[in-house]
């Protein structure tokens, strides 16, 4: 069994500033790193750090070969991911001294996903096989659409939350993946609950409070608690959570094992600074102490 992605590759630039600057300031950095980030890159390396080989169909610029590079070394699947001409998407993040922060999100390659790129990549997955799409590409709908018509599980992590997007593909998911937040914003979109909008699976995730997930087959609902840890960094424990449980799945674990394996990685994560890089793999996870 295999996981496909349709997901998001970018550079987060982290610039350390002694201050946020004002309109029309001009500031110098203390610091400048740049970490593998995006939605869609980290879900992949939590997938293939929980033991799924994951196939990620995405997009980089000219500038973009050191991240498909990264993420083979991880043991990501990169060969559907398209060169194009067009910078490769990027965060530039500004921190200051009390951790305040400003973001720029430029979209870039990752916008730039053909439908053609993408048939001929899920054209080799097998039915049974795990779709999985956020929200920093293009090409949402016409993958959920091939997803459901292959015989693929296609899950979707409504995140950044737009209420188009997710509406536009929903009818069309196994699995949908909220946070609280998010979940708030779909309730509010649509006038219902987003356990009452005909998804199989619901899975909402409740930070410190732990996760939820709500079967529209037996109508269960199941609480898996996060672990008590201090936090040091929550950058990614959304994306780990979601790529552990989907890894869970596609390794044929139910849903409840699942889940608890992925409380057990996002708790890890948030003690951890940074992202792609320093998601946890299956052995760490299993063996943490909380
Ligand atoms: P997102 O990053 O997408 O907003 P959440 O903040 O809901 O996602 O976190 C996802 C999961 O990560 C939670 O369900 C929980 O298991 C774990 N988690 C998040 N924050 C903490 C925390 N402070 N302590 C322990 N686990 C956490």
């Amino acid at each position: 069994m295999a996981i496909w992605n349709l997901g998001s590759i970018n550079a987060d630039m982290v610039y350390t500033l002694p201050h946020l600057p004002a309109p029309g300031e001009t500031l110098a950095a203390l610091d400048l790193q740049q970490f593998l980030g995006g939605k869609g890159a980290n879900m992949s390396v939590a997938a293939t750090r929980a033991g799924s080989h994951v196939c990620h169909i995405g997009a980089v610029g000219p500038d973009g070969g050191w991240a498909v590079d990264r993420l083979l070394d991880y043991g990501v699947n990169t060969d559907h991911i398209a060169r194009v001409d067009i910078p490769t998407g990027h965060a530039i993040i500004a921190v200051d001294r009390q951790a305040e922060n400003q973001i720029i999100l430029f979209p870039g390659a990752n916008r730039a996903i053909t439908s053609d790129q993408l048939g001929q990549a899920l054209t080799q997955a097998a039915s049974g096989d795990i779709l999985v799409l956020q929200n920093e590409t293009n090409m949402q709908p016409e993958a959920a659409k091939m997803g459901r018509d292959l015989g693929l599980r296609v899950c979707y992590a409504a995140a950044p939350f737009d209420a188009a997007a997710v509406q536009s593909v929903l009818p069309l998911l196994d699995l949908l993946f909220l946070n609280e937040v998010e979940a708030q914003q779909l309730q509010h979109a649509t006038g219902k609950s987003p356990m009452a909008l005909g998804v199989a699976d619901v899975i909402i995730t409740l930070g410190a409070k732990g996760a939820r997930h709500f079967s529209a087959e037996t109508g269960e609902i199941l609480d898996i608690p996060a672990h008590a840890v201090t936090p040091v960094d929550t950058t990614g424990a959304g994306d780990t959570f979601t790529g552990y449980v989907l890894s869970g799945l596609d390794r044929c674990l139910p849903m409840p094992q699942a889940m608890a394996l992925a409380a057990r990685a996002a708790a890890l994560m948030v003690t951890r600074p940074g992202t792609a890089d320093v998601i946890p793999d299956l052995k760490e996870v299993q063996e943490a102490r909380f």
